[in-house]
């Protein structure tokens, strides 16, 4: 990693700290007005956020891009609404993207095997994360004087009166007025500055996902969830995510996978051989690459505090994954967006407290809190009542109650 003072930007930034060259020695200390943890959707949500600010930014991820990311490869509609309000030329590259599938719908599939259709009202597509993330990170390169820093892994931090700093892997040091967590799901920097940095399991699900090629059946711009009795509380979901292949794979809530000591990948592969919706369908198909998990930390619960002083967290790192369909890129780039908002202010009025910062938690609330206690109590309801899931998709096909389900879904 090689760092130097960029000559298109001033030699010094409003915090009034300097930009030091990394020699390669573990003393260097490297001074930025704002340090952001994490390359991810949040993360470079908020450097694009930050655009234009004269803020001197960071931007460090311990991966070297292109990244994978353990996900189910949706990108939500509202992720593009917000992007496309900080410029629309970010959304019309990221329209580029290769490979990728515009999606239209979704199919819902009950577990009496009842389904429906749900149309999407917002543009929406599937990309692999490894290809997705690239292009937010490209845009942030394209568009920004952030720094950008790979291969950076944050080891540990620790918060000062006057600053932050961070301690990485590599044993160097970056200083910084303001730190924003976008770390995802084991958040160093959450786990590091919150009181209370465990999620209780009733709001974490765990999920496994695998690409596969030959699925039968399988319609390009519609999105599948299959629920049924022996993953409640969760779905099966088979996503088309361009050049004929399929994100396949099955999420449930922590508590359950704990308590009947479920193994994820196993039951996938179960349910791809044996679902009666599923089973003829992949029979042909070719699995591509091993199946790998990952942790969902989901809001809507009593939602832990998402800032302290000189820092705010974000997206994975603020558990604000939707606890209904499991979606986080669409939020993890609301909150970068917010935090960037929160920076500002900060800035401007060179107040970084805790109580200063707990603005950018009110914000959280205000904006997000009332979807995600909206999917938590919906979760809560469908996830311990099939009949009920039944009793829904039957109604759902029903002319004129089909929106009622959809509104009820968001
Ligand atoms: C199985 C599964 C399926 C999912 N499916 C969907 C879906 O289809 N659609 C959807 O919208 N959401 C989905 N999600 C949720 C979605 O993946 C997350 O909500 C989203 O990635 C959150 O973005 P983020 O930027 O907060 O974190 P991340 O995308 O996790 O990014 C965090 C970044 O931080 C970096 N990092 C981590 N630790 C450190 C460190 N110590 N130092 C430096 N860098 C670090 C990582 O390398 C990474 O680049 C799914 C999640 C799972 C697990």
């Amino acid at each position: 990693m090689q760092l130097g003072p960029d000559a298109a930007r001033p030699p010094q930034s409003q915090a009034g700290i300097y930009l030091y060259r990394v020699s390669g020695s573990a003393t260097d200390l490297l001074p930025f007005d704002v340090a952001i943890v994490g390359a991810g959707p949040a993360g470079t949500a908020c450097a694009l956020a930050l655009r234009g600010s004269g803020l001197r930014v960071a931007l460090l991820d311990k991966a070297t891009f292109p990244r994978d990311k353990v996900c189910g490869d949706a990108v939500p509609g509202h992720a593009f609404k917000a992007l496309r309000q900080l410029d629309p030329a970010y959304v019309d590259a990221l329209w580029q993207l290769e490979p990728r599938d515009d999606v239209r719908r979704s199919r819902l599939v009950a577990p009496s095997g009842n389904s429906f259709y749900m149309h999407w009202k917002l543009p929406a597509f599937n990309s692999p994360r490894l290809d997705f993330d690239a292009a937010l990170l490209a845009l942030v390169r394209q568009y920004t004087a952030t720094e950008v820093l790979e291969n950076a892994a944050l080891k540990t931090i620790d918060i000062t009166a006057d600053y932050a700093r961070l301690h990485l892997a590599s044993g160097q040091e970056i200083r910084a007025s303001l730190v924003v967590g976008c770390d995802g799901a084991n958040s160093v920097v959450g786990r590091r500055l919150l009181p209370e940095p465990r999620l209780a399991r009733a709001y974490h699900s765990a999920g496994v996902r695998a690409y596969f090629e030959n699925v039968a059946e399988a319609e390009s711009g519609t999105t599948e969830f299959f629920f049924s009795r022996s993953h409640l509380a969760g779905y099966l979901w088979l996503f088309p995510v361009g050049a004929g292949r399929y994100n396949v794979g099955l999420g449930m809530l922590s508590e359950l996978v704990s308590k009947h000591k479920i193994d994820l990948k196993k039951l996938l592969l179960e349910q791809l051989a044996t679902h009666p919706g599923l089973a003829s369908r992949f029979r042909e198909a070719r699995q591509l690459g091993p199946i790998q998990g990952f942790g969902l930390p989901m809001g809507g619960g009593r939602q832990r505090p998402a800032s302290g002083a000189r820092f705010m967290l974000c997206g994975d790192a603020a558990s604000l994954i939707d606890p209904l369909q499991g979606h986080g890129i669409d939020l993890a780039i609301r909150s970068g967006i917010m935090a960037a908002e929160q920076v500002r202010q900060c800035f401007a009025q060179q107040n970084f407290s805790a109580d200063f910062m707990h603005r950018y938690d009110e914000e959280l609330q205000r904006r997000l809190g009332p979807q995600l206690a909206h999917s938590f109590r919906l979760q809560r309801l469908l996830g311990t009542r099939p009949w009920l899931m039944n009793l829904g998709t039957w109604l759902a096909q029903l002319p004129g109650l089909r929106r009622w389900a959809q509104r009820l879904v968001g």
